[in-house]
């Protein structure tokens, strides 16, 4: 067995697909230190900024001398402080949710949601593109699965339109594609889910935060948060912390609280990260410069992308992939930007398609223009002498 384990380990560095730990060892947004040298981090989920501010830090110190510095039990056991009701009211008034539940990451809140919602006899379909999570949530549920072609109502609805009337039926999708950027038809899939009967359910892990009047999430952006049945989101992206979220009537907060397995049997999120997410959820109200900041950053960066002859697919948002194709090239691409000050990641397969290897772009509203130019400098540089533009 341990033979045959490394000979795939060697296949997989063989096709440049071995996965390897960088060392981080200095912080300062937007800049890091990766494998001993400075860099522009184009590569982190912290897109306002907020994962390094002081106000964040202190709520999470004084959350933690106040409860210690574990939860010491799950949620329905001892783990529930206090901390915990603070923070869901604030989630709650945010979201203008009935109801809501903290789960402890978007990955586990994923496969809990959707493992608890259906089973064998049920039907979900989800976009071609979802996240790792969704899929893996989806093949727990051991339910029919249908993947509908990325973002393609039609193909959706003839999907839909085969599935038998009485059985349970899910339909499930990103917001913000994670790693290309663009944005799921919303209305259409609410639409489509009130003709066939059917409930809906959206990951907005990289779309809360950001957009919305107060950063509520791509549902209120399209004013269809009293729509779409089960609004989930994370922490870990726009507001700088840790963990997840699900909010939507209080029926369904009732029934995973008593079905999810992935929050029933875990220890709840230590105070710490309790403490740090009600401030964040404070301030991602307030500070709306911060996203203006990142909306301009986005499009800046896109359009001088595209105007310098790279492939960026179809993204809209601060997520901006270059689409390489080889898995070779993407890395050889990647190190160059290192080796230029960048930060920026490889992304390949099986985390997209075959063929489709790029280098995930995400920004921050902490850079500054200037070193957005510098960026999109150092970018071009790598890009022409490797051939990759003229
Ligand atoms: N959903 C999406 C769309 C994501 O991109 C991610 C993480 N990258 C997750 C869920 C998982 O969230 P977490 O990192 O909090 O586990």
């Amino acid at each position: 067995m341990k033979e045959q384990i490394q000979a795939e380990l060697r296949q997989l560095e063989e096709k440049t697909q071995k996965r390897v730990l960088k060392d981080i060892s200095f912080f300062d947004d937007p800049w890091i230190v990766m494998n001993g040298r400075k860099l522009l981090n184009l590569a982190s989920n912290n897109y306002l900024g907020l994962a390094s501010d002081e106000r964040l830090i202190e709520a999470g110190c004084k959350a933690m001398r106040t409860y210690g510095a574990s939860a010491t039990a799950s949620r329905l056991i001892v783990g529930n402080y206090e901390q915990y009701a603070r923070t869901e009211r604030a989630l709650i008034k945010w979201k203008q949710a009935e109801a809501a539940l903290i789960i402890n990451s978007g990955y586990t809140a994923n496969i809990g949601i959707i493992t608890a919602l259906i089973g064998q006899d049920d039907i979900v379909f989800s976009d071609w593109l979802n996240h790792a999570s969704i899929i893996d949530g989806i093949m727990l549920s051991r339910a029919e699965r249908h993947r509908y072609y990325h973002n393609d109502l039609n193909h959706l609805e003839s999907l839909l339109k085969k599935a038998p009337s009485h059985k349970r039926k899910l339909i499930v999708t990103d917001t913000i594609f994670s790693m290309d950027g663009d944005i799921a038809p919303l209305e259409g899939l609410v639409t489509l889910k009130k003709r066939y009967n059917a409930i809906l359910m959206v990951d907005e892990a990289h779309s809360s935060g950001i957009y919305g009047e107060q950063g509520e999430g791509l549902a209120h952006y399209f004013r269809l948060q009293n729509e779409i049945d089960i609004q989930m989101g994370t922490f870990s992206k726009a507001l700088g912390c840790f963990g997840a979220y699900v909010t939507g009537e209080q029926w369904l907060i009732d029934y995973l609280m008593n079905k999810m397995r992935s929050f029933i049997f875990t220890t709840a999120l230590p105070p710490a990260v309790l403490g740090s997410i009600e401030k964040a959820i404070e301030i991602v109200q307030t500070e709306q410069e911060r996203r203006e900041t990142l909306q301009t950053h986005s499009h800046y960066f896109r359009h001088e992308l595209k105007k310098l002859g790279f492939h960026i697919g179809e993204s809209t948002t601060h997520i901006v992939p270059i689409i390489i194709g080889p898995n070779d090239l993407t890395v050889r691409f990647s190190e160059r930007l290192q080796e230029h000050g960048i930060a920026a990641v490889v992304i390949r397969p099986p985390t997209v398609p075959e063929g489709t290897s790029r280098i995930r772009f995400s920004l921050t509203s902490s850079f500054s223009k200037a070193e957005l130019d510098w960026a999109l400098e150092q970018i071009a540089c790598v890009g022409k002498e490797m051939g990759i533009i003229p």
